[in-house]
């Protein structure tokens, strides 16, 4: 059941905080019983707009109703611009916003958070719960991919411009990877997508929609949780609003926060749990000190690098009422593409353990978040920084405790900007091979050839931006930063947990979805007292 009311029953066994792509997961875990009474509250409406469907209109969700669209703090070591942060506000979160491309991360990002003292989350230890929520269409029969969950996985049909990336990325020496996820290494390829028959399969699609009809699952959209409710070391239920009032809903086990990495810090320190002299000097009431939530905020810094092409070599001039019709009859054509189809994960020295840059190609342009569409066809490529070094925070604005200040501290580590510098140049190197000569009409981002590194990094502080992959701010741990432990209880409290992308230590080799939904699936085992599967 749906509904945005609240009238009933008002204590719950399970009270899950935010519906987006962990969320979905959980509510239908935790209510495969029906013993267990659950709650899922969504402070965004039920998820029935109607691009959220169509992959390749998944940036025209941007600053809609079901985004938050959120900019950061002026970046000082990126020419002091604000940089976008959309965060979906709907049913499925994030998840019902993005780019859907199924990435799990590489096996030295899981070994590293188990080295770090996490007991239970190296690479192997977590392969089964990937596996767990996993439907692949396409990879079968082999110890990697699942067959049975509810996510559906499949590869996609890329646009001839992608082969033709693939092609030239081989030239430029790199190696074709057939599946990404299959603890794979650097090499080129085309992303595998939470896509089922040309729709996007939602989180909540995926793991809500089975479940919604289930007696013991109450699912509440556009209701916000404004605070937990303490007594003493205890969380014993969730305060929210309802027509200027405030109501308590009481939990008799556990509230699970899922938020996403830019709410659920601002929950807890809205709830009194953060730095006591910082929450103090901001007026708020602490309650428990925990100096780290909002700290440790990474996300993926990325550049573009875009070509005009010849006329009609793109998705670009697919954009039209034809191709829409089609899709909303048939799911077939160009806007089953989620436009970031290839891809590519690159050493910028041989001797590292694992990739450190990565790529995204799409067989179009992408220019400022999609919100600016040149005229005529367009290719982009973006270099990725896979491991900033930079840390960033996400705290609260002083004057509106819902609204976040996020400042990922962009290039601050100059680290970064050198390595981003580099995976900028191969990236240039795979668009001038030649297989892409009678396709490519001259550059679009940057403008011309950029003479020399200072060149290249005064582009890049001027039009670096963030893949959207936001984690870190509750991070997992046994240190003076960390929010939860390895069962994702937070420090020194009793009925809470937090599984979302916030308790990522360090954000993953890749994008940051699949790692989520592997983290809920980790922490319904927990809280169900599961052993590993
Ligand atoms: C535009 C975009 C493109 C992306 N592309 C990809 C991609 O191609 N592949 C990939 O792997 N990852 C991608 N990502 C990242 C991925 O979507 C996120 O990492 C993932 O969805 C995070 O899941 P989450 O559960 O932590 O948070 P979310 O999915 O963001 O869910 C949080 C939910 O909590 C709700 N909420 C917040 N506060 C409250 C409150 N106080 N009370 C009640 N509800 C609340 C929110 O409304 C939201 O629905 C992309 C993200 C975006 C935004």
């Amino acid at each position: 059941m749906c509904s945005s009311t609240l009238e009933g029953n008002m204590e719950y066994d399970y009270i899950i905080v935010g519906g987006g792509s962990a969320g979905c997961v959980l509510a239908n875990r935790l209510s495969a019983n029906s013993d267990r009474q659950v709650l899922l509250l969504e402070a965004g409406p039920v998820d029935s707009h109607p691009y959220i469907k169509i992959p390749a209109a998944f940036y025209k969700l941007f600053k809609s109703k079901i985004d938050y669209g959120f900019y950061t703090e002026p970046q000082a070591c990126a020419a002091n611009r604000k940089l976008f942060v959309p965060r979906g506000k709907t049913l499925g979160g994030s998840g019902a916003i993005n780019a859907m491309i199924y990435m799990r991360g590489h096996r030295a990002d899981f070994d590293g958070w188990a080295a770090a003292g996490n007991k239970g989350w190296s690479y192997d230890e977590v392969l089964p719960y990937f596996k767990r929520s996993e439907c692949n269409g396409s990879f079968q029969g082999n110890d990697f991919h699942g067959q049975t969950g509810e996510w559906h996985i499949s590869s996609q049909q890329p646009h001839p411009l992608t082969q033709l990336y693939l092609a030239a990325a081989k030239d430029a020496g790199h190696a074709e990877l057939a599946d990404f996820n299959a603890d794979a290494d650097a090499g080129v390829g085309i992303h595998q997508a939470n896509i089922k028959n040309g729709k996007r399969h939602s989180p909540a699609h995926a793991f809500l929609v089975p479940a919604r009809g289930r007696e013991n699952l109450t699912i509440k959209t556009g209701l916000q949780v404004e605070r937990l409710q303490l007594d003493g070391a205890r969380v014993t239920g969730v305060w929210v609003q309802l027509h200027g009032r405030m109501h308590l809903i009481k939990v008799r086990k556990e509230v699970i926060v899922t938020a996403g990495s830019i709410h659920s810090p601002l929950l807890l320190l809205r709830s009194g749990i953060g730095d006591h002299h910082y929450l103090q000097s901001i007026g708020i009431a602490p309650q428990h000190h925990l100096p780290g939530v909002g700290h440790n905020l990474q996300d993926h810094p990325v550049a573009p690098l875009i070509y005009r092409t010849v006329r009609r070599a793109s998705l670009d001039s697919a954009d039209n009422l034809w191709n829409l019709s089609r899709w909303l009859f048939t799911q077939k054509g160009p806007f089953t593409s989620n436009l970031a189809e290839g891809g590519g994960f690159l050493r910028s020295r041989p001797d590292l353990p694992a990739p450190d840059l990565q790529l995204h190609f799409a067989p179009a342009f992408f220019v400022d978040h999609g919100f600016n569409k040149p005229k005529g066809n367009g290719m982009s490529l973006a270099p990725i920084l896979l491991q900033p070094k930079s840390r960033g925070r996400v705290s609260l604005d002083p004057s509106n405790f819902h609204k976040p200040l996020i400042d990922p501290q962009v290039f601050q580590v100059a680290e970064d900007l050198q390595l981003l510098r580099t995976g900028f140049k191969m990236a240039l190197q795979i668009m001038q091979q030649e297989v892409l000569a009678p396709w490519r009409k001259g550059l679009f981002m940057p403008q011309s050839a950029l003479e020399d590194d200072a060149a290249i990094d005064q582009y890049l502080r001027e039009n670096v931006e963030l893949l959207y992959h936001p984690v870190g701010t509750c991070k997992m741990g046994n240190d003076a930063q960390a929010v939860v432990d390895d069962q994702l209880r937070i420090h020194g409290l009793e009925g809470i947990r937090i599984a979302d992308a916030s308790i990522m230590p360090t954000i993953t080799r890749g994008n940051t979805q699949a790692p989520t939904i592997m983290i809920a699936e980790k922490a319904a085992d927990m809280l169900l007292g599961r052993g590993v599967i």
